[in-house]
């Protein structure tokens, strides 16, 4: 529980193992209690009077076991630092085959772990979620993830409730006031993907992919919702089944919606939990975005059922095998399916945002030893998912795709339905491609950060080019004894010919390299990351980046120049180039028509005006007005209304148009336009092209009134759509009136906000400068009361968004704060904020000069 979570780094001894566990579990939702009794079967390799197992904020009443035909009672000593039930015999167990009964109860908890109540139109429901480690919280059991062992649930629900788990229903017993749902036995499972949700759920007719029925769960009333999510798990899951070449491993997919749900989603075996935004959403009013953050998410979660729930991580240490694998497997699977939807495009956002993390000197390795769960937990992070996934997708290109799926697919067969670790996917890659991989990969998951590759043209031959590696920091005062550093670094240079442009693929071994491109005329130019492949940064020399700047839209992929233009800014941001040369790069893109390079540029952007630029300034409302020159003409010519028949990138680049005038140079007629579009969206909601949703709901609300905010709320109540009731959720922070301000932060915590959504509204109105700092009370004057609501996970990504406070001595106040009131699950996430914090403040220092001159030398 948030005021003790997790501390303990005990593990469970190795000589007693389960092997299946028969439960049944009584929920009863209007009490807000549970009473449970599980048989547990067990396999000891020597003779033990004590058995060790995970239990945690549950009373057990009973515990027994038989051994060797015998049956004993326990003394049961509940150890509540570990975490544990320790349960002593008047005489040892034998070694060899044994069974635990007990008998145990809990409470239905409000935080979103182990078993918990949510409620919706007045109904209540219990789901559960246990990864990393809160299955203890629902049963006693050995809880880690080695300790696979098979499941037989049974459910006693009311009359009118019904179940789900991880295995089909097998048969249903009537018992008075309801009847008891029995479940399967499923596979051998680890217990965090233990699954159940209880209440008034109702489901979709099943769509079917082979034998395997596919059903969306949901509360009532929202049936009318569910067909693109079971298109795109039918989609992902025929592929996914030929990519491993193993049948989907579960007897059915359930695919629940889970009203207040702490994670995006979850990959319980055979029954996976979404958020409903990612779930359930209507064609017809979601945003592009929407859809594809949909289908990947849905596409992570099912590439688990092999990667993961079939073969699973030996300890949380390689959690990244897990996430990274799914993550990357996601995109190409979404990239299959939808393949005009660019999904590798949009990976660079992700890409750059772990490159963005992976810089501070408070960075972690992809491969982290964790000791505790709260040490596991803290790595759900940008460095185990996207960097992993960028790292996974590096060892793909170097192996050649069809290689990769060869080792992958053998290390599944290998290993299916035991534990792993990293090595064993090594080996099998090695053995199908013949090439190092355990060298190549052991590298870039054991060492913390990546390399700033820098790239000249040097003597020796019209192709010759020096290539020089080390560590990159965001920090231009780390010094350079620290900044040694080499990986083996799968180089794809791209180069303009005589003939155009071209490739050529090197290994990069060395500190200092020559490269040979395979060419006999010097290029006009070369770039050092064809693709945005790579995980690393890239310097050109300075006549190479002219050339490049000269030749930008026909080059370069939009990807490429999204990588460029990330590679610009983090050079200025460690110190190694002014802040011109990304000015002028941005300047350069002033005619870009790729949706996701606007949004790329906008993020750097956005920092200058927040973190450069002072509040208020001459030279802030000169920079604004230079965005609004620069790329206003765009959306004047593109209007507001999506012309008959436009296609997606169009309408997405309006709306990465609207988002860069509007939200970051709050350009006043596109703030008014804004206001005036969502007038008519509140009227009709097919008024506006769906992917100007979003950005319209939050500018209104930034010149929006008291009126205005009250038909917010009424909006949020009244939503059709979970898309839609977040976009006026989240919308609710953007307001800047004093009254609508104290107004949000009052409702924060109260139940009209669900648990899951109070860490996203905080994170809005700490981006909200009218709100930021009164936020930033708030949120020290109710910690208390915010732990119990805010999950840790949660936790990490509001101390992420402190920085946005700016001034040092808010930094002092955060750091402060954190030393009081220790989060362990978010101790890195605060040191990373006050690292950032104070990179600004460098950043600032050293920048703003450049800016007014950049400004003064434009107007
Ligand atoms: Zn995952």
């Amino acid at each position: 529980m948030p005021s003790a979570p997790h501390p303990s780094r005990f593990r469970l001894p190795a000589d007693v193992r389960p092997t299946g566990y028969d439960l049944h579990l009584e929920p009863d939702l209007e009490g807000g209690a549970f009473r449970g009794e599980v048989r547990i079967a067990l396999r000891l390799a020597r003779p033990r009077a004590e058995i060790v197992l995970h239990a945690a904020d549950l009373a057990i009443e009973r515990a027994t076991a038989h051994s060797a035909g015998r049956e004993m009672s326990a003394r049961v000593r509940l150890a509540r630092a570990d975490e544990t039930a320790v349960l002593r015999f008047p005489r040892p167990l034998a070694a060899g085959e044994a069974t635990l009964a007990l008998r145990f109860g809990g409470r239905l908890n409000q935080h979103l772990r182990g078993l918990y109540t949510a409620s919706a139109d007045g109904s209540r429901y219990a789901f559960s979620q246990c990864e990393a480690a809160d299955a203890r919280r629902i049963l006693p059991c050995f809880d880690e993830p080695a300790f696979k062992a098979r499941f037989r649930v049974a459910v006693t629900v009311r009359d009118g409730e019904t179940a789900v788990s991880n295995g089909p229903v097998e048969r249903e017993e009537p018992v008075p006031g309801g009847r008891v749902v029995r479940f399967a036995e499923t596979p051998p499972l680890s217990t965090y993907l233990l699954a159940l949700a209880v209440g008034r759920l109702e489901a979709s007719a099943p769509r079917h992919l082979g034998p395997v029925p596919i059903r969306v769960w949901h509360v009532p009333g929202k049936g009318q919702l569910t067909a693109f999510a079971l298109e795109a798990a039918a989609e992902a899951l025929a592929r996914l089944q030929d990519y491993f070449d193993i049948p989907y491993p579960y007897r059915k997919l359930d695919l629940v919606a889970v009203p207040d749900f702490e994670a995006g989603a979850m990959e319980n075996a055979g029954a996976v939990f979404f958020r409903e935004t990612l779930l359930l959403l209507d064609p017809a009013t979601a945003s592009l975005a929407e859809r594809k953050r949909a289908a990947e998410v849905i596409a992570h979660e099912l590439a688990h059922m092999w990667y993961g729930d079939l073969v699973t991580m030996a300890w949380w240490d390689d959690l990244w095998l897990n996430e990274a694998f799914a993550t990357w497997m996601a995109y190409r699977v979404v990239a299959d399916w939808r393949p005009e939807w660019r999904m590798w495009q949009g990976f660079e956002h992700d890409r750059s945002a772990a490159l963005g993390m992976d810089a501070l000197a408070n960075t972690h390795p992809i491969y982290a030893r964790v000791r505790s769960v709260a040490e596991a937990t803290e790595n759900f992070d940008a460095i185990t998912y996207e960097k992993g996934a960028a790292v996974v997708r590096m060892i793909e290109h170097y192996l050649g795709a069809d290689t990769f799926r060869a080792g992958v697919r053998l290390y599944m067969r290998r290993h299916r339905e035991g534990n792993t670790v990293a090595a064993d996917l090594w080996r099998a890659l090695e053995e199908a491609s013949g090439k190092p991989v355990a060298h190549v990969a052991q590298t870039w998951i054991a060492q913390p950060g990546f390399p700033l590759v820098s790239i000249a043209p040097r003597d020796g031959g019209p192709a010759a080019l020096g290539v020089r590696q080390e560590r990159f920091f965001a920090d231009p005062r780390v010094p350079a004894a620290r900044r040694r550093g080499k990986w083996p670094v799968p180089l794809v240079v791209k180069w303009r010919g005589g003939g155009g442009a071209a490739t050529g693929r090197f290994l990069v071994d060395k500190t200092r390299d020559r490269l040979d491109l395979p060419t006999s005329a010097a290029p006009a130019w070369y770039f050092g990351n064809a693709d945005a492949g790579g995980f690393y940064r890239v310097a050109h020399d300075p006549a190479d980046r002219a050339a490049l700047l000269a030749d930008l839209s026909t080059g370069l992929t939009p990807v490429e120049r999204l990588a460029l233009a990330g590679d610009q800014w983090a050079l200025v941001r460690g110190g190694r180039a002014p802040i011109e040369s990304f000015l002028d790069l941005a300047d350069a893109l002033g005619e870009e028509t790729d949706y996701d390079v606007l949004d790329g540029i906008a993020g750097p952007l956005d920092l200058i005006d927040e973190q450069v630029a002072e509040p208020g300034s001459a030279v802030q409302a000169g920079f604004r007005a230079w965005i609004a020159r620069r790329f206003g003409p765009q959306l004047e010519r593109l209007q507001w209304a999506a012309a008959p028949g436009e296609d997606d990138p169009t309408r997405l680049r309006r709306a990465a148009l609207v988002r860069l005038l509007g939200g970051v140079a709050e350009a006043p007629a596109v703030l008014a336009e804004a206001r005036r579009r969502l007038d008519a969206y509140l009227a009709d909601r097919s008024a506006l092209e769906p992917n100007l949703a979003d950005p319209v709901v939050a500018l209104a609300a930034r010149v929006g009134d008291e009126a205005l905010y009250d038909r917010y709320r009424a909006a949020v109540a009244a939503a059709a759509t979970p898309q839609e009731r977040r976009r006026f959720l989240l919308g609710l922070g953007s307001f800047r009136t004093r009254a609508a301000r104290e107004r949000t932060l009052a409702a924060v915590l109260t139940p009209e906000i669900p648990t899951q959504d109070v860490a996203f509204l905080l994170m809005r109105l700490l981006a909200n400068p009218a709100a930021r700092g009164e936020t930033w009370k708030f949120m020290t004057r109710k910690w208390a009361a915010l732990r119990r609501r805010v999950p840790p996970l949660m936790i990490s990504r509001l101390v992420e968004v402190t920085p946005a406070l700016r001034d040092p001595g808010y930094a002092r106040d955060v750091g402060r704060f954190f030393r009081t009131h220790p989060v362990p699950e978010a101790r890195r996430a605060v040191k990373q904020a006050l690292e950032v914090f104070r990179l600004n403040a460098e950043l600032r220092r050293r920048t703003a000069p450049g800016l007014a001159r950049w400004l003064g030398s434009r107007s």
